[in-house]
């Protein structure tokens, strides 16, 4: 008789099937397209590299890093460095993620949880919405205006109703790029019990940012990175806020989520802001010249405070997609029909020349 034998992986599979939780199952993961071989204008990222002579003192710095031994688990010289900058008050904190995602994790792991609403302005970073998930919340997104602004009543409506334990505004937004109006903001923290947490990614971009307001509302924190502004390579992301909330926050981070490499590179990098505020000055000046660009080649152009452009290609958004990969250049599809966010694009602001590639890629299309 021939036994039918089960195959090992198909076991694994019939017991994760059995064990790992249903919400966790029914998630797709973030996917991540290959850019090998392309300009990559999908990601946000800060397309200049170092002076070489900056380079070598950055080695010298790494030379010797004890990576036998724990990090400090504080982080202090990277802390201490961001709290002078931030020119924060003695009863305010500095805390630090592993990229502003962890930060994201830690925050809704203290305060979200099943029975408990994280809201936010849609459509906004995706993080907000899939940690939700992870941590059982119930995510409640409140539809922007096609035009991306902020619906005042609605969103008032939805935090009346709702009570949601935290509400996440990326200021300025992603994938839309534009600062939503600081009245409306006020009154937003105003309305909320829970947490507001102001989201500054794109702070180096933008200039406007509520840092000076952690002190007058009893429910706001400010959380920003590295990333978008050079060092999305080092994962480095940070909160400031009253101590009430981070001493809280500070019970469900990981000791030791910031590596010594990143410890070293970061203290390194911080006192060499000046660099990263020129690169962004070029970035805002490339991104005015694309933006005029694809204007005049009849796209619709969103305004942007960040190193993005989010532009309309009506009727066409997946065939210029597909056209830009055929020409090696890599920017991001979000169309999504019937939603404001139809047949529209984003690109990010790289190099001169990777900005003309990006335009003449388009201009054969
Ligand atoms: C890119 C981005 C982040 C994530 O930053 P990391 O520090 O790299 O994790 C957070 N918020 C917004 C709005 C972003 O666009």
């Amino acid at each position: 008789m021939p036994v039918t034998r089960v195959s090992p992986q198909d076991q694994a599979e019939a017991r994760a099937q059995k064990w790992v939780r249903p919400s966790v199952r029914a998630l797709t993961a973030y996917h991540v397209p290959p850019a090998e071989g392309r300009i990559k204008l999908d990601a946000m990222e800060n397309p200049y590299q170092w002076p070489a002579e900056m380079e070598q003192e950055w080695l010298q710095c790494l030379h010797g890093a004890p990576l036998n031994r724990y990090p400090d688990p504080t982080a202090n010289a990277v802390r201490e460095r961001l709290r002078a900058s931030l020119s924060l008050a003695p009863d305010q904190l500095v805390m630090l993620g592993n990229g502003s995602d962890e930060l994201i994790q830690i925050i809704q792991l203290s305060l979200a949880g099943p029975g408990r609403v994280v809201m936010a302005p849609v459509p906004t970073f995706v993080m907000y919405q899939m940690i939700a998930r992870f941590v059982g919340a119930e995510f409640v997104g409140v539809p922007l205006r096609d035009d991306f602004t902020l619906d005042r009543d609605r969103m008032l409506a939805a935090i009346h109703r709702h009570d949601p334990s935290v509400i996440f505004i990326a200021y300025p937004n992603n994938p839309s790029g534009n600062l939503f109006e600081r009245p409306l903001l006020q009154e937003i923290i105003e309305a909320a019990d829970g947490l507001v947490v102001i989201d500054e990614a794109y702070h180096v971009f933008a200039g406007e940012s509520f840092i000076a307001d952690i002190g007058h509302y009893a429910n706001v924190v400010v959380m920003r990175t590295l990333s978008k502004m050079g060092l999305a390579g080092l994962r480095l992301g940070y909160l400031a806020g009253a101590a009430a909330w981070l001493q809280q926050f500070d019970k469900v981070r990981l000791p030791y989520n910031i590596n010594v490499l990143t410890q070293i590179s970061a203290v390194f990098a911080l006192e060499r802001s000046a660099l990263f505020e020129e690169q962004a000055a070029r970035i805002v000046a490339e991104r005015e010249r694309v933006a005029s660009a694809l204007t005049e080649r009849g796209f619709t152009v969103f305004p942007s405070a960040t190193n993005f452009l989010l532009f309309r290609a009506a009727g066409s958004a997946a065939r210029t997609y597909e056209h830009l990969l055929d020409h090696k250049v890599l920017i991001k599809n979000l169309h999504q029909a019937d939603t404001p966010l139809a047949d529209c694009l984003r690109v990010t602001v790289g190099t001169p020349e990777e900005n003309d590639a990006f335009l003449a890629g388009l201009r054969q299309f």
